[in-house]
């Protein structure tokens, strides 16, 4: 007897990587239901409408993805910020690393869009009966020949695999026996978005402290969005308006001049994941579910979507050759193509993280000595961006 199937492909978790995993799929003729609890927030811009405080550095490679899937030329037409030089230093800005887009021979190193803006171009072309939002998925059963996807009412559909992209806290990832590596980072993220004295002029500035970097990215509207990964973050966040922008102006050394105006500030606390592995019968692991960086180059949902683009390729082969979807050699094909990038990311990242918060008398100089050893270095410079942008 054949089971009776809901769908080929259940995504649980409508993030951007998830909204990406099933509008790919769906294009690609396979019968998908996106399953979200209680998002994400797309949102059609009005006149006057004010930035997401939540944005992503979205590199070059990913930028492709979603020109491929369709999506970008309608969100460059909004308000996308394309960047074009990072400046990246620790003691003084006038010693700081560049990077540029002409040094990769890239129009951009990337642009910055508004996480809200990105759901809702992934949602808004999946047909309908595709995308559901508030359901709670509670549990999840595999057997031989699918998958019960079973909701916090008690109802349940049945599909041939599931891809997990429920985010960072994975409960189901647990209740499906894949353990992680995980830790807490000493800092939490605080997050808005600021006026300056001076224009951003299309560069992304971060600088190292020792209580964590504080990344600068240049927003459309000539503002920068801040995120300031710092181990003092609750006493950032309890200071008034003045006082943060003047210690926002002392951290940046003032590379834009002062800061003249803030939005509210919204904190993110930071850790690492890494699931051991990212696959289990008839269930896959994309984005923050499978792995979590810290904030500080950018790049976590630049691998998510690296693990979407590459899973949506797979199965859509697969499907075309009327092979299994769930097959273990298909979805460890998977897992083997993202884990390298993941660990090189993490390795990075997390490097860095600790490299910076190391108090050894003499560090210090080392990492200066690194700096203007990779900027006289034009290729060694060359190669930093090329992997940073995914070209
Ligand atoms: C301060 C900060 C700055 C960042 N900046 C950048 C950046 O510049 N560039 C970059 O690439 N990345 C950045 N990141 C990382 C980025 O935010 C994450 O990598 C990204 O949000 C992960 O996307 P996701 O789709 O995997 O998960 P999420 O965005 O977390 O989405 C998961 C979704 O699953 C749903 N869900 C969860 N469980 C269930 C369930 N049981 N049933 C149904 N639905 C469920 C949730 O409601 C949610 O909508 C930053 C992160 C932080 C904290």
């Amino acid at each position: 007897m054949t089971p009776a199937y809901d769908c080929d492909v259940a995504v649980v978790g409508g993030g951007p990587v998830g909204a990406a995993v099933a509008l790919g799929l769906t294009q690609r003729g396979l019968q998908v239901r996106l399953l979200d609890r209680d998002g994400p927030a797309p949102r059609v811009l009005a006149d006057g409408d004010d930035y997401d405080l939540r944005v992503y550095a979205l590199a070059p490679s990913c930028i492709a993805f979603l020109e491929q899937l369709g999506v970008w030329p309608a969100m460059a037409a909004t308000r996308v910020s394309p960047y074009t030089r990072m400046q990246v230093w620790e003691r003084d800005p006038a010693t700081a690393l560049p990077f540029s887009a002409a040094d990769a021979r890239v129009a951009a190193l990337g642009s910055i869009v508004e996480s809200g803006l990105l759901s809702e171009a992934l949602w808004a072309p999946l047909p309908a009966g595709v995308a559901q939002r508030g359901v709670t998925v509670t549990r999840l059963a595999a057997d031989d020949a699918g998958i019960d996807v079973g909701f916090a009412d008690g109802s349940a559909l049945r599909a041939r695999l599931v891809v997990l992209a429920e985010g960072r806290d994975a409960r189901l990832r647990e209740q499906l026996g894949i353990e992680s590596l995980s830790g807490r980072y000493e800092q939490t993220a605080v997050v808005c978005h600021v006026e300056t004295e001076r224009p951003h002029a299309g560069t992304a500035w971060q600088r190292f402290l020792a209580s964590g970097p504080l990344a600068f990215l240049p927003l459309a509207d000539g503002r920068s969005s801040i995120v300031w990964s710092s181990a003092g973050a609750d006493a950032l966040l309890a200071l008034d308006d003045d006082d943060f922008r003047r210690a926002l102006g002392d951290a940046s050394e003032y590379v834009l001049g002062e800061i003249t105006g803030c939005t509210r500030r919204v904190s993110f606390p930071l850790g690492v994941q890494h699931a051991e592995r990212y696959v289990a019968p008839r269930a896959v692991l994309v984005g923050d579910a499978a792995h979590v960086v810290h904030p500080l180059a950018g790049q976590g949902v630049n691998l998510g979507l690296g693990d979407a683009q590459a899973l949506v390729a797979l199965l859509a082969d697969a499907q075309a050759a009327g092979r299994d979807l769930a097959s273990p050699r298909l979805l460890k094909r998977y897992e083997r193509q993202r884990r390298a990038d993941v660990i090189d990311m993490l390795a990075v990242t997390d490097g860095l993280y600790r490299a910076f918060r190391m108090p050894w008398p003499g560090l210090s100089a080392v990492r200066g000595f690194g700096f203007q050893a990779v900027s006289a270095m034009p290729p060694l410079r060359r190669e930093l961006i090329r992997r940073a942008v995914g070209v």
